[in-house]
């Protein structure tokens, strides 16, 4: 791609959307950041090896650490939590089923955690495995010469699960069917800090094949009833309450355009060549308030919304059965 071209364009963007790019630019894979004491987000590399973050929560004789992410994003977390505590990794948190949140749950388990989750992370493990692990096509997960994803070793089914030891308070909630069936948060009340899992990231990042496109505002909504100060997203940087609002508003508003379009005329294929001819986000009526989300997949998020609108039932259904 010729970058000289490019640089006009994007200065442009660069200019108009700054406010908007501010979370993107904050983008650090691979380092860690204190959020509070006791409290540190690490960066996943999603775009050059595919982690999520992590986020590390040091309690008064052990750590707990939200998301497994794949073995060597996992490999990396242990070392960085070595690095800011000598206490022991006791728990693990899956805040939902996918590889790059949840294939690791065997490497940590190996090293005597205990991973755990809300139930639904188990079901839709059994849903979709190991057929996504056989096809997963990484080597760190190959390496592992497992059959199959381990499941979370233990299960909540009453929203919140809370650990809480004196000195600090960690609540597990489920708000409903937003990115998969087992979305799970993490939330400290006294330090008023949400990680989120991928019902809520903090860029271009919503994979919705799994998804209830049409209940994600809700969940969302659920989420923004608690008072909250940071947001640690599965996906992208930290932020404040504006990243909860900012997925709301694009989920609603990627419904309400497909909505549109669909009664509109327009086909699940119109959607992608639209996507391709650029003519798709102005298509959607996306205001300025969702460019943070969007990205390449948009055409893609656009075609799940469609063929969930047109089943009449959740997209993960379409993908996963009852
Ligand atoms: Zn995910």
């Amino acid at each position: 791609m010729n970058i000289k071209r490019l640089l006009p364009i994007t200065a442009f963007a660069f200019a108009i959307g700054a406010v908007f790019f501010t979370a993107r630019m904050e983008a650090q894979p691979d380092t860690i950041k204190q959020m509070a004491p006791g409290v540190w987000f690490r960066q996943g590399d999603i775009d050059g090896k595919g982690h999520c973050n992590n986020v590390i929560i040091e309690m008064k004789d052990y750590l707990v650490v939200i998301d497994a992410n794949f073995p060597d994003g996992a490999r990396l977390t242990m070392a960085d939590a070595a690095k800011v505590s000598k206490k022991p990794i006791k728990w693990v948190f899956d805040t939902h089923h996918h590889g790059d949140h949840a294939y690791a749950n065997a490497v940590w388990t190996k090293a005597g955690a205990k991973t755990f989750a809300y139930v639904g992370v188990a079901q839709e493990m059994k849903r979709y495995e190991p057929s996504r692990w056989k096809g997963a096509n990484r080597k760190d997960v190959s390496d592992l010469n497992l059959p199959t994803a381990e499941p979370p070793q233990q299960t909540f089914d009453k929203s919140p699960f809370v650990l809480d030891d004196g000195s600090r308070r960690i609540e597990f909630h489920h708000f409903g069917w937003a990115h998969t069936r087992g979305d799970g948060f993490a939330y400290l009340p006294k330090e008023q800090i949400l990680c989120t899992g991928d019902a809520v990231t903090n860029g271009p990042y919503n994979f919705m094949g799994d998804g209830r496109v049409a209940n994600w505002p809700n969940v969302v909504a659920n989420a923004l009833k608690l008072k909250v100060k940071q947001v640690l997203p599965g996906h992208g940087g930290p932020g404040g309450v504006e990243v909860l609002k900012g997925e709301q508003t694009f989920m609603r508003e990627l419904y309400a355009g497909v909505s549109k379009l669909k009664k509109a005329g327009k086909s699940a294929d119109d959607l992608t060549k639209m996507g391709m001819d650029k003519s798709l986000e102005g298509a959607l009526g996306l205001s300025a308030t969702s460019k943070n989300w969007v990205g390449k997949s948009l055409a893609q998020q656009a075609v799940v919304t469609y063929e969930e609108i047109a089943a009449g039932k959740p997209h993960g259904e379409i993908a996963g059965g009852k």
